[in-house]
């Protein structure tokens, strides 16, 4: 999608702090950090979010929890992370190409904010 600001970033035309790739994924840092861990999933494919998602993108939905906990592995997050979906103006959501948050590397509180 062209005015798409995480297609812009996976084509490389907005530059981003690159922390994984494959043919399904791209991941790169948030560029406002939460956590010392705050990593972005995203499918290439762009999906609006998981209300507009259909059973098409199921795979797509689950694997970039597999991909978060990867990069969990990798950033020794053994004491935990958190991955969250934000759906919709209440729970925050303001790019509109499905993304899923990586939190760690502090103590997460619940229920969040
Ligand atoms: P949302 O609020 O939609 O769940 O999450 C969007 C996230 O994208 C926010 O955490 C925000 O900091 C991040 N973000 C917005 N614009 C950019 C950008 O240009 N580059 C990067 N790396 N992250 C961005
Ligand atoms: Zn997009």
């Amino acid at each position: 999608m062209t005015d798409c600001l995480f297609c812009k970033i996976i084509s490389g035309k907005i530059p981003a702090k690159k922390v994984y790739e494959d043919e399904k994924a791209f991941a790169f840092e948030d560029i406002n950090p939460q956590a010392p861990t705050h990593v972005l999933i995203v499918p290439k494919k762009h999906v609006i979010g998981i209300d507009q998602a259909t059973e098409a993108d199921a795979e797509l939905v689950g694997y970039c929890q597999l991909v978060a906990a990867k990069i969990a592995r990798e950033r020794k997050l053994e004491h935990g992370f958190r991955t969250v979906y934000n759906v919709g103006p209440d729970a925050g959501q303001t790019v509109f190409h499905l993304h899923l948050h990586l939190l760690g590397g502090r103590q997460m509180h619940w229920p969040p904010g």
